[in-house]
């Protein structure tokens, strides 16, 4: 493909990042050296999206997106990262809305994703169980067919946003006969019904984004079933390819980036060393790779082509690059890289680098760890 961007291209560019410069939430806290927001902040920008038509991005035009090219896209998440807005909260947007195009009846694609493309509905996945991370079929939470409903019992963890989510899309297990993979089904849940527990897990930066989800006698109508009953295996693997895809992160690198060279650049001290500048080049060319491997594997999804297991490869480079610049970061950040600091009162704030560089810790784990990940590539590539 051509990496050259067209004369239209480039008149799209400059309209996103007008209306970036214009509606991205400014920046008291940091967001764009990688602060947390609240949940007010977050809904209100993604409201702010969706009134563009903007919020479901990655979207086909038939089911209510923008129908964005491979290149619109690249070009919308640069430039989204480039005026310091955070990313979409990525559970319906980026695998559910996927998954329901292709798996979904027509009466649960009219009725959930007008409401994920619109903002009125976010979404949170409960797939992790204790003992059931890597080994993900091993899943034991129980949805049991009485009638027109599942009874659903069991628990998740490590659910991401659950605390703020309307709604859930969790693997349950449906049955116990055959292998593992075959007993596991596909089902949506309303976070208000009767039995759901959400519990609070505080991680190592300071923040509350992770929960424990606990299902009690949980009632789900059958009709929040996606596909058929056992075939839950085959979308959550469909559903993973797009999660890692969404992982490698590339607007938000560019970011990250860009702060640390100019960093760099203003500090006397740091401007002039052979050490600086060749890590950060490095860091360059590392971006740039995975910026055309990235446009290669949308340009294959825009094509109807599901992302395959070159989003293991995505997934693999996305998330040691955006640890690799946390630590260039924190090693030439200075002042910012400190753990603490003060703000212009002279209150305590955590400092957005090492805040950043804390929650990195966990992005060659989440999406299946990057081990999987190898794993994945050594069965497709060499049949290991
Ligand atoms: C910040 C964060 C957000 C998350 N958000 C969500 C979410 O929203 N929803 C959700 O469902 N889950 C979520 N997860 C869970 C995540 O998917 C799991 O943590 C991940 O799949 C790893 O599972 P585990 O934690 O059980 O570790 P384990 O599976 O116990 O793995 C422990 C270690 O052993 C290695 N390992 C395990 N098996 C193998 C193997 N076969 N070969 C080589 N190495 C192996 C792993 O790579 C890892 O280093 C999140 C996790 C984090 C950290």
């Amino acid at each position: 493909m051509n990496f050259d961007y067209s004369p239209e291209e480039e008149t799209f560019r400059q309209e996103v990042r007008t209306w970036m410069e214009a509606n991205a939430p400014r920046d008291p806290s940091g967001i764009a050296t990688g602060m947390r927001i609240g949940k007010e902040t977050q809904f209100a920008w993604e409201k702010k999206l969706a009134s563009k038509g903007w919020l479901a991005y990655t979207w086909p035009a038939e089911f209510g997106g923008p129908g964005f090219t491979p290149v619109q896209r690249d070009i919308f998440d640069a430039e989204r990262a480039r005026a310091g807005a955070p990313s979409v909260i990525p559970f319906a947007l980026m695998m559910l809305g996927p998954v329901l195009m292709k798996f979904g009846t027509p009466e649960q694609q009219k009725r959930f994703l007008p409401r994920i493309a619109s903002a009125e509905q976010v979404w949170c996945q409960g797939y992790s169980e204790p003992g059931s991370g890597s080994d993900l079929a091993s899943l034991k939470t129980q949805a049991v067919r009485q009638g027109d409903k599942y009874i659903v019992n069991g628990q998740k963890i490590w659910t991401t946003q659950a605390h703020w989510a309307h709604w859930i899309f969790c693997l349950v297990r449906t049955s116990g006969d055959g292998s593992k993979q075959q007993g596991i089904s596909f089902l949506l849940m309303d976070m208000n019904t009767k039995g759901i527990e959400v519990r609070p897990i505080v991680t190592i930066d300071g923040h509350h984004h992770l929960n424990e989800v606990f299902f009690t006698d949980v009632e789900v109508p059958v009709e929040n079933l996606v596909g058929v009953e056992g075939q839950g295996w085959t979308i959550a693997k469909y559903l993973l390819t797009h999660e890692r895809t969404a992982i490698a992160g590339v607007g938000d690198s560019k970011r990250q980036l860009r702060w640390l060279s100019e960093t760099v650049a203003r500090d006397p001290a740091l401007k002039d060393s052979p050490h600086a500048r060749r890590r950060i080049a490095e860091l360059e060319v590392d971006l740039l790779a995975l910026e055309y491997t990235n446009l290669r594997t949308l340009d294959r999804m825009a094509k109807g082509h599901s992302p395959g297991p070159e989003s293991s490869g995505l997934k693999i480079k996305g998330t040691e690059l955006q640890q690799g610049i946390s630590e260039a970061q924190l090693e030439f950040g200075g002042l910012q890289a400190m753990p603490w600091g003060q703000d212009v009162e002279g209150e305590p704030v955590y400092r957005a680098a090492s805040t950043r560089y804390n929650f990195l810790r966990a992005c060659t784990i989440y999406g299946g760890s990057n081990e999987i990940q190898k794993n994945v590539l050594a069965k497709v590539l060499i049949g290991l």
